[in-house]
């Protein structure tokens, strides 16, 4: 008996940005950033792409660039290079790409931009793009387009990519000194986040806001008038419950928490993001 044929895979390793476009455009394809979360999928069959795009070679995706406005991080920077930078426009990244699971090889291997197009609620980065309020560069067949990141999540491991679009890079605009603060709650010391949040405390405005990632299919931001107090009240608390609950139509749930514990647990995340920013001068 003759064993049935097992498809193959083509490979292809751009060099520069026209030419990851015009492969990821080709049918079947499906582009390669770390592959921390592809490369395991199509071993368990869940894939099967007729070509792999590997951004690896594509140098211009790797950088972290700075000016006067704005650092642009490459969609293929890894959490371990993003841990290095010291850029204070870039708050809350080297902070949480220090605290991913999965310990250095993980790091070494993930990239924001793989991240950001998995799309998984609750992952950390989704929610720290909402709460910098970057924007996404994307490129595809069409042309360029640049997306809020608030828009660029549309729901669970759903984005508003384009089919045959690649995220090129992420832009944080330097804005007013504001002061941050990121937590997330994890099932054990190994687990995937089941919450995230991360806050912005602008003195300027009075406010804070707080956006937090696996309470919904994609993170929502909530804001509460905050004028200089140097605690979270037992008032903030309610609030916080009271603006998350009106921000999330559906609970998001998965393997590892059901909505109804998400439901209860999400408040005090963000009141502990909220309090981290308050303890910290927002680096
Ligand atoms: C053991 C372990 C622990 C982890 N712990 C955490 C954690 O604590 N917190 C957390 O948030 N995450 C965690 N993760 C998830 C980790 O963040 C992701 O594995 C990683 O970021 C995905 O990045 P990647 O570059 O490997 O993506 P890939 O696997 O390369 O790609 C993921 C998806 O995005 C697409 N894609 C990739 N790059 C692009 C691009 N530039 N343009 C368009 N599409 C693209 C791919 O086609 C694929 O669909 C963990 C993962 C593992 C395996």
């Amino acid at each position: 008996m003759t064993a049935p044929a097992v498809p193959e895979t083509a490979y292809v390793a751009p060099r520069t940005v026209a030419e990851a476009v015009a492969a990821a455009a080709t049918p079947g394809a499906a582009v390669v950033g770390g592959g921390t979360v592809l490369m395991p999928q199509r071993s368990r069959g869940e894939l099967d792409p007729a070509v792999l795009v590997d951004l690896f070679g594509v140098t211009e995706l790797s950088r972290v660039t700075a000016t006067p406005e704005a650092v642009l991080v490459g969609a293929t920077v890894t959490y371990a290079a993003l841990q290095r930078i010291a850029e204070p426009a870039v708050p809350l990244l080297p902070r949480l790409c220090a605290g991913i699971t999965g310990g250095p090889q993980i790091r070494a291997q993930g990239t924001l931009g793989g991240s950001a197009c998995y799309a998984n609620p609750a992952s950390d980065v989704p929610t720290a793009l909402v709460a910098l309020r970057a924007s996404m560069r994307l490129e595809g067949p069409s042309g360029s387009r640049s997306v809020p990141a608030a828009e660029f999540f549309r729901g669970p491991h759903l984005t508003d990519l384009h089919p045959g679009e690649l995220l090129c890079g992420i832009d944080i605009a330097r804005g007013a000194p504001a002061r941050w603060g990121y937590v997330k709650l994890k099932a054990s010391e190994s687990s995937w986040p089941l919450l995230t949040a991360g806050a912005r405390l602008d003195p300027a405005t009075g406010t804070v806001d707080v956006t937090v990632g696996g309470a919904a299919g994609v993170p929502v931001t909530v804001t509460l008038p905050w004028s200089g107090r140097d605690r979270v009240s037992t008032e903030d608390r309610l609030l916080l419950d009271d603006r998350l609950t009106e921000a999330v139509d559906t609970w998001w749930e998965d393997v590892l928490a059901d909505a109804r514990y998400r439901r209860r647990v999400a408040a005090v995340v963000a009141a502990r993001a909220v309090e981290a920013a308050i303890a910290t001068d927002g680096s």
